[in-house]
């Protein structure tokens, strides 16, 4: 499929190549076509600006000696010889027309008798001498003693020379007397002819070739001649042998020129023509420039220059396409780049919008959780004050009732011991009554130290001061269990600074733990130690109860892990959290043998 898109392409592409190299080429033909017809025109123009002047060179010979023979006709030296004729030797007549003829620059001059017979030349005593000769035959004689002039191209019957024959007719009181004739010899201005560049000849009315500046072309016809021709022409130039053969030209071609075949080599030229009026009637002189050279290099420039032209119009337009492809392609890269950054920016913002929704999230949970942690743990002082207030009402109640019960019995047995007069006995119950009172005192103020509201205001504390109390809070406790309590030795106690409520709770919650362990144990015995490392001071409270098992001492700081009955879980918790309020620690000591010991690590003071 995409092969085949490709392949398709690919023709495509072949196709307007192809199309444009046709293009090119035909283009290329054009304008080497339009430069050959217009160097053709060129050289047409050339050839006609020529042709007057090898008209002129021919037309003025002829005519700088058409008045010789005329003139010559009416001569009494000529006329006088004519009428002598034959009879002496006219060299004083010869010698006339060899001067005249020099002058002229004839070729000869010779006067005829009406016989036909020359009487007198200018080549006389030559060898080639006309003198003597019979003219008789020619048609300049025949038609000049005829008409009274005549012209005649031939060649000559002495010299085989091609000459131009001009007779005129001598008369004597309108009786001919005989002919002068000139002959005008064109080797000249074939030679200038020639000199020109030019081909350049002069056919008579029937197209032969007669004055040329090619010599073989003479006697040559323009096209083959028709029987009745070929007669007329022999008759006329009297040349029985001649063949009149067609000259190797060939004519009006599809583009107008003329082309010549002579040495098996075709050359073509322009050919301008036109009638020489004023020379010989019929006569029509021809010229020809040779073209090849010029057309050639004409259509060859225009050709090569079409070519550079195309060539770098088309290399500037494919330079152009390629710029503007290429911009295009930039301009999209970096559209596709914008646009994939704008989406991974987006992306990324709303990653980060998400996640900090999500941490937004984490924090408001948080916050609820430790609000939630908060309330719990004052919910849990809460619980803890009451458990232990609790725990000390029922204390204080029993610890009250007893006196209370005892001082009612004392008071009863005072009344009666007043009724029946023994005062004595009396007052030794009231004295008992006060000492009962005492003891009162004592646990309501002990009481009163306890109900001291939390958190107030630490100050140095001398910590057996603390150990004390506790046990006092809890000697009714201990004395019903029968425990051996072993308070630590020595003195002075070192201090810590605290609230003395605080670390006095902490100390009985340790206390009752204690007690509630060895409940059922016998020889129940609690050791309180007391021990400084540094400025350290650490508390220790040791029972021999049961002690804790791993899964127990992993949960011991946990709310609500309990193993009692009526157990909250919650005396270590709050303890070690007031442990922490002070500036301690509170942990267990896995490392204690044979039951449980918890430490109490407090900053000591000076
Ligand atoms: P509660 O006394 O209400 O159970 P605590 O936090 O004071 O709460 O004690 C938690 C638990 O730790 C107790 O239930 C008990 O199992 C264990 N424990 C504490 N002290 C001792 C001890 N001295 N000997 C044995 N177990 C103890």
């Amino acid at each position: 499929m995409l092969r085949e898109a490709v392949a398709r392409l690919r023709d495509g592409r072949w196709l307007i190549l192809a199309i444009a190299l046709a293009l090119l080429a035909g283009a290329v033909a054009i304008a080497g076509r339009i430069a050959r017809d217009q160097a053709a025109g060129d050289l047409r123009d050339g050839a006609m600006a020529a042709l007057p002047l090898a008209a002129g060179t021919l037309t003025g010979e002829i005519e700088k000696q058409r008045l010789v023979p005329l003139v010559l006709a009416r001569d009494d030296a000529v006329r006088d010889a004519l009428r002598r004729a034959g009879k002496v030797e006219e060299t004083a007549l010869d010698a006339k027309l060899r001067a005249i003829g020099s002058d002229a620059s004839a070729s000869a001059i010779y006067v005829i008798d009406t016989a036909g017979i020359a009487i007198s030349a200018s080549n006389a005593g030559q060898p080639d001498s006309f003198v003597g000769i019979d003219y008789n035959f020619r048609h300049y004689f025949q038609e000049a003693m005829a008409n009274g002039a005549a012209s005649q191209y031939g060649l000559g019957t002495i010299s085989g020379r091609p000459g131009l024959y001009l007779a005129s007719r001598v008369d004597d009181g309108g009786k001919p007397l005989g002919v002068v004739v000139l002959k005008v010899e064109l080797g000249g201005v074939e030679a200038s002819w020639r000199s020109s560049g030019f081909l350049v000849f002069v056919t008579d009315e029937r197209g032969v070739v007669l004055a040329t500046s090619q010599p073989d072309w003479r006697f040559r016809a323009l096209a083959p001649l028709s029987a009745q021709d070929t007669a007329l022409a022999h008759e006329r130039l009297q040349l029985n042998d001649a063949a009149f053969e067609p000259l190797p030209m060939e004519r009006g071609g599809g583009d107008g020129l003329t082309t010549i075949d002579g040495s098996g080599r075709p050359r073509q030229f322009v050919e301008v023509v036109q009638d020489l009026p004023g020379a010989v009637p019929g006569w029509r002189l021809w010229l020809l420039t040779p073209a090849d050279a010029a057309l050639s290099s004409a259509a060859n420039t225009a050709r090569l220059t079409t070519l550079m032209g195309l060539l770098l119009m088309g290399l500037l337009a494919y330079v152009l396409t390629r710029r503007r492809r290429a911009r295009r392609l930039r301009q999209e890269a970096l559209a596709r780049m914008n646009a994939e950054l704008e989406s991974r920016v987006s992306t990324r913002t709303a990653e980060l919008t998400s996640s900090n929704a999500a941490l937004a999230g984490e924090i408001a949970e948080r916050e609820n959780a430790e609000a939630k942690v908060r309330r719990l743990r004052d919910d849990l002082a809460q619980a803890n004050r009451l458990s232990i207030l609790g725990q000390i009402a029922a204390g204080v109640a029993h610890e009250i009732n007893q006196p209370v019960a005892a001082i009612r019995t004392y008071a009863e047995n005072a009344g009666r011991f007043i009724e029946s007069g023994r005062a004595e006995t009396a007052s030794g119950n009231l004295t008992s009554i006060v000492s009962m009172t005492e003891r009162i005192g004592a646990i309501t103020g002990t009481l009163r130290t306890f109900a001291r509201r939390p958190g107030l205001a630490a100050s140095p504390l001398p910590v057996r001061e603390a150990i004390d109390g506790a046990l006092s809070l809890l000697s009714g406790r201990i004395r019903d269990s029968g425990v051996t309590i072993v308070k630590p030795h020595g003195s002075p106690s070192p201090s810590v600074m605290a609230s003395r409520i605080r670390l006095e709770q902490i100390l009985v919650n340790l206390l009752q733990n204690a007690l509630d362990a060895m409940k059922d144990r016998p020889d129940p015995r609690i050791e309180i130690e007391l021990a400084e490392r540094g400025d350290r001071v650490l508390i220790s409270v040791r029972d021999n109860g049961p002690g804790l098992g791993p899964e127990a001492a992993a949960n011991l700081f946990m709310p609500f892990q309990t193993t009692k009955e009526k157990g909250l879980g919650l005396g270590l918790v709050i303890s070690q959290e007031i442990a922490q309020e002070l500036g301690g620690t509170l942990r267990h000591d896995p490392g204690h043998a044979g039951g449980a010991s918890f430490t109490l690590d407090l900053r000591r003071i000076e």
